[in-house]
């Protein structure tokens, strides 16, 4: 972010009145608040001491910062780390203190016509390219306290129970992606086509439908249920239930529909009983992203066609055994180019997110309807004509039944496939520190809430419990 100040000689006539100006660079939690905060620790490091000092500016929280520094808020109050660039406001604080400075903030309009407001502005932005422009060492404006908040190589200057959230939240993704059941997530290598946008994924997945007459409370819990069943790849297939109630299920079982293959998710996907519908609810959660692509397009009054090319290219829509963009997809890791489309057409990203929701959860109910419902009715008929009752399937193994050796088939990539994984190596808290990413971009609780489902589950399965079906 690129800063400046501009010093003038007070009634000396346009020409004459620049007495000095500097502008120059600071690095990582990047906020126009920061770049302000700056400037003006810059300015005020080059003034004599004793001196009285106006300061020009046209944001609030800088001439907000200024009076706080008044009160020594900085260096001495409880809410020091619950204030942005805390370490750049201390060392302002203290430049006043030890300098012996009088400061009066002055606000003035912004954008509005001042010539001189504008020229610090345009100073600030050519800060980047310029040779004079110089970096703001981190170590002259964090070293007013003894004590620094330091992660990795970066000094923390916001609120660090965020940053303790953050590294919570983005431990406890770790632990999710590093389930084999999230395997496939490491071979969706291309970045031009298949990102998993994870807040996009948390926020789709917590949407509750509203429910009324037609959609009761009953029919949206079963709904929540399927989809979150689906994300963790913890549907009573085949495959899971061979190990769950492995007296009821033989190893040579294959799927009840097709009777071809092994169910597993992936079968789920591609068996050929279902593969027409799963064409058309494909086609049809397309076309609903293209019809609001549409709409948005004619708000925004820009020609949505490149943005409906890009997404109809996309790969996901065509399934196949070896096309994990589509598993994803279904499953409910969903891609960025879905919001970034929206967000091209000047849409804002939460409202986008809202549409892809909506549009995905649509999806889900038709898979639940049009997917899953038949293909549990065809393995319930063969269940009745092979006398598995429910009370037999929801009655405990007895303790005694020997431990299963069956090694479940699945169609996942092996864990000896070597992929590039794309963020395993990404350092969220640095870049989030660095680049100013939005910290929700998904909620620790949430990530905690799956992982100690899927725990729970293992647990379950590794005790020869069973998995309760929907
Ligand atoms: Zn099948």
């Amino acid at each position: 972010m690129g800063w400046s100040w501009v010093q003038l000689i007070p009634d000396a006539g346009y020409l004459n009145s620049v007495a000095s100006y500097v502008h120059g660079t600071i690095q990582n939690w990047p906020s126009s608040t920061r770049a302000e905060a700056a400037a003006i620790y810059a300015a005020l490091s080059v003034f004599p001491d004793d001196s009285t000092i106006s300061i020009y500016t046209d944001f609030q929280a800088a001439i907000d910062g200024l009076n706080l520094c008044a009160s020594s808020s900085y260096t001495n109050s409880r809410l020091y780390y619950k204030s942005t660039n805390f370490e750049l406001w201390a060392s302002i604080e203290s430049s006043i203190r030890s300098k012996r400075l009088t400061v009066l903030p002055i606000k003035v309009k912004g954008h509005d016509g001042n010539y001189w407001n504008e020229f610090a502005d345009s100073l600030a932005n050519s800060a980047h390219y310029s040779d004079e422009a110089s970096l703001l060492p981190v170590a002259s404006y964090t070293s007013s306290h003894n004590v620094r908040l330091v992660y990795d190589t970066i000094v923390c200057e916001s609120n660090p129970r965020r940053l303790f959230k953050l590294y919570f939240q983005s431990t406890f993704l770790k632990d999710l992606l590093s389930l084999r059941r999230f395997q496939f997530v490491y071979c969706l290598y291309n970045k031009d086509d298949y990102v998993v946008d994870w807040d996009l994924t948390w926020f789709t997945l917590n949407l509750s439908l509203a429910h009324d007459a037609s959609f009761q409370a009953s029919h949206a819990t079963r709904h929540y249920t399927f989809k979150f069943k689906l994300f963790l790849d913890d549907l009573p297939l085949l495959e899971k239930l061979k190990i769950t109630c492995s007296d009821l299920y033989i190893d040579l079982l294959t799927c009840r529909s097709c009777r071809d293959h092994m169910e597993d998710l992936m079968h789920l996907i591609l068996c050929s009983k279902c593969r027409s519908v799963m064409h058309q609810i494909l086609q049809s959660y397309q076309n609903h992203l293209f019809s609001k692509l549409r709409e948005a397009g004619e708000v925004a009054d820009m020609d949505p066609t490149p943005m409906l090319r890009k997404l109809s290219s996309l790969s996901c829509w065509t399934i196949s055994s070896s096309n994990w963009s589509s598993y994803a997809l279904i499953q409910g890791c969903l891609p960025t180019m879905f919001i970034d489309l929206f967000v091209d057409l000047s849409i804002p990203r939460q409202s986008a997110m809202k549409v892809v929701a909506a549009i995905h959860n649509n999806f889900i109910q038709k898979l639940r309807k049009r997917i899953w419902n038949p293909r549990t009715y065809d393995k319930s008929k063969w269940e009745d004509a092979m006398n598995i009752t429910l009370k037999l399937k929801t009655t405990p193994q007895p303790s005694n039944s020997p431990a299963t050796s069956y090694v479940p088939f699945s169609s996942l990539p092996p864990l000896t496939h070597l992929v590039t994984p794309c963020d395993s190596e990404v350092d969220w808290i640095k870049n989030s520190m660095t680049q100013g990413w939005d910290v929700n971009f998904y909620s620790g609780r949430v990530i905690h809430y799956y992982v100690s489902i899927v725990a729970s589950t293992l647990v379950g399965t590794y005790q020869e419990g069973r998995s309760r079906e929907i």
